[in-house]
């Protein structure tokens, strides 16, 4: 009998998207050994094997097939993805935030992206900074380089930097200030062209229904009739809500709501305020829309 081809997805081998790329994919049911080359991780409950590579291959790894499913920063996608290659986002992460800058020495002055014409900017992300010049109509030139761009131009290799920022502290121990963001990045699911498979729709809704349920919430509560419309605008980011009869209570229902942002103290203290009685918030541990 033919097998099923298991699905694979790369992810970050180590850096700063490592953690939570793994911890996600635990978190969607996935359990796996790592190869004894620490270079794939086999799933043991699912066919679903991890590849451990990095970031900057993914793109390609994608594109020629060799994966399915890939975690890196949009930064990474925007970068090096050949935009012919069909390699698409699937979802955003909500890790890994980070912004792509142009930073200039301390003290220098600036006048929006004017004052970048005719100057050197080094970077790591030559497509990206170079369609932003493009849109931006402004002509500078453009210092490719593979790393260490803080220090571009101490060294007089450059006059300003285009790099990734995400506390600015390493621009401030290099006397750098950030004036202008190129590109808020974060961790993107990224799908290859021929990801159609079972299983690769399956790790995607498991993902999605991860990242929806963090900070999700469970309400039930009593709300008097005559309130309830007050009481559902109070629900935050909550679809409709399900209203259930109380037994011996013609003028109160029962409201259970999922609600997908935070649910602070102030928001039950005016539930309460409207008439809502028995209010219960819980955890919301899994998600399937
Ligand atoms: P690799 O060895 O896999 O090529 P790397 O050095 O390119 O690793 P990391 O520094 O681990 O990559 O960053 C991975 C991603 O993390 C970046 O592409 C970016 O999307 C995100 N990121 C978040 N904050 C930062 C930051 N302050 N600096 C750099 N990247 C950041
Ligand atoms: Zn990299």
């Amino acid at each position: 009998m033919e097998q099923e081809p298991r699905l694979k997805i790369a992810v970050q081998k180590s850096g700063r998207l490592t953690e939570n790329s793994l911890h996600l994919l635990e978190t969607c049911g996935l359990t796996y050994s790592r190869g004894r080359d620490q270079l794939i991780c086999f799933g043991e409950n699912m066919p679903v094997d991890v590849l451990l590579v990095r970031d900057d291959d993914i793109p390609q790894l994608l594109a020629e097939g060799v994966c399915d499913l890939g975690i890196v920063g949009l930064n990474v996608h925007l970068e090096k993805s050949d935009p012919e290659a069909g390699v698409r986002k699937a979802l955003d992460m909500d890790f890994g935030r980070c912004r792509l800058s142009i930073a200039v020495p301390r003290g220098e002055p600036w006048n929006g992206p004017a004052s970048l014409s005719g100057r050197r900017i080094a970077t790591t992300y030559p497509n990206i900074l170079g369609r932003w010049l493009d849109e931006q109509g402004i002509e500078a030139s453009v210092v490719t380089l593979s790393g260490a761009v803080e220090i571009a131009p101490r060294l007089g290799r450059a006059d300003v930097i285009c790099d990734l920022v995400s506390t600015g502290s390493t621009l401030a121990a290099n006397d750098l200030e950030e004036t202008m963001v190129v590109l808020e990045s974060q961790a993107a699911l990224l799908a290859a062209p021929q990801a159609h498979s079972a299983w690769a729709q399956r790790m995607i809704s498991r993902i999605e229904g991860v990242l929806r349920v963090r900070g999700s919430k469970y309400i039930m509560l009593h709300a008097p009739r005559a309130a309830l419309e007050e009481i559902r605008d109070l629900l935050p980011g909550s679809e409709a809500p399900t209203l259930m009869p109380l037994e011996g209570l013609e003028d109160k229902v029962a409201v259970h709501a999922v609600c997908s942002e935070t649910v602070f103290w102030e928001t039950l203290e005016s539930l309460k305020g409207a008439g809502a009685t028995s209010i219960l918030v819980l955890p919301v541990e899994k998600m399937l829309a």
